[in-house]
């Protein structure tokens, strides 16, 4: 079975930065890529806040340049998704979604969060079909076309600006009468004239006309509770994310499904530590993301130099 020194699960800002770090440190790095190379940074269209880049960056330009710059200090990168941990044994026990098998004495877990979904009727069947949850990824598809967004977040403002590229009309459906999305990205909503609001309303069907694809969504207004049949070609759907923690339940602490971590981005599982958006749920960001790997690969490098100088001590002693 391979073994490694340190893997690192899922290559979004936090993965590639530790990958940096633990690369520099001389340690030979293994990158489990997950699904999406840069994971939700990779398919942003624009990031704007990011500092060092003052006309904004795209999203899969800035996690490519990561991904070339930890490579050339050692990382390795294998293209696939972790699907099981045994943390239990050591070395730990991991297993991609290609049945390959890895020994790892540290683990640095930045497998980020999913698109959350409305979870209901007619979702499932049609993502693909006329419903989204990347408008980078799929708004090319909606040139012309009249699109419903759902959430009222930062991300559902963003990527709802975005859409007006394409799409002749975007209207966001939010669940309440306030947004929760910041004060900038509000008034460049409000500012543009193919984006109108449906407020205090939910989503509860989205259904397929004859083609197979999205022909109507059926809407509930939450204050009156009135149900009506609206016609769009596209729902894209962004209300928040779901961490992706599968392979770690039951092992790891966990709080809402985010691993806990402490200051040094430990886990309470002594050589795995985790990074990005997996144990935070509250700032989500690509800086704090890349500070959060920085800290981690950092931690980690001293974990283990003390812990083999611990090992080459006892090998002293039993030669003596
Ligand atoms: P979010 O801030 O959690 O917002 C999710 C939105 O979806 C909220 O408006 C929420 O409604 C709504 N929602 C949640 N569950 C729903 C459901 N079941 N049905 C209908 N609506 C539902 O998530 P996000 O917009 O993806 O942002 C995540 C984080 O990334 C945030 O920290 C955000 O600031 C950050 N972000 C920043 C930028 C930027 O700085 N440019 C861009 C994108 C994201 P309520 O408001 O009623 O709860």
């Amino acid at each position: 079975m391979q073994r490694e020194k340190v893997v690192i699960v899922g290559s979004g800002p936090a993965g590639l930065t530790a990958a940096l770090y633990t690369a520099r440190a001389q340690l030979n790095p293994l990158v489990l890529v997950g699904p999406q190379l840069g994971g939700q940074a990779g398919i942003t269209h624009e990031i704007e806040n990011y500092p060092g880049f003052p006309e904004g960056v795209g999203g899969a330009e800035l996690v490519e340049r990561m991904r070339a710059q930890a490579e050339r200090f050692g990382t390795r990168y294998v293209y696939s998704s972790l699907v099981e941990a045994d943390f239990s044994q050591r070395p730990f026990y991991l297993k991609d979604d290609v049945g390959q098998e890895y020994l790892a004495d540290s683990v640095i877990i930045t497998s980020g969060a999913s698109p959350r979904k409305l979870g209901v009727k007619g979702e499932e069947e049609l993502t693909g079909y006329g419903v989204s949850y990347c408008g980078t990824c799929d708004g090319f598809f909606f040139r012309g076309k009249d699109i419903v967004v759902v959430g009222g977040g930062d991300s559902a403002l963003e990527e709802g600006i975005f859409l007006t590229r394409f799409a002749n009309k975007v209207e966001i459906i939010h669940r309440r009468d306030e947004l929760r999305a910041g004060a900038i990205l509000q008034k460049r909503a409000f500012e543009n004239e193919k984006i109108s609001f449906i407020w205090n309303t939910v989503v509860e069907e989205i259904i397929a006309g004859e083609s197979g694809t999205v022909e109507k969504v059926r809407l509930r207004n939450v204050k009156t509770n009135e149900v009506w049949e609206h016609p769009t070609q596209g729902v894209f759907i962004f209300i928040g994310h779901e961490p992706n923690n599968h392979p770690y339940l039951g092992q790891i602490t966990m709080e809402d499904g985010y691993i806990i971590t402490d200051q040094y981005m430990r886990t309470n599982i002594e050589g795995v530590f985790a990074a990005g958006e997996i144990q935070d749920p509250i700032y989500r960001q690509v800086a704090t993301s890349v500070g959060q790997g920085t800290a981690a690969a950092m931690s980690l490098e001293r974990w283990l130099s003390a812990k083999e100088a611990e090992e080459a001590e006892k090998t002293e002693q039993v030669e003596q």
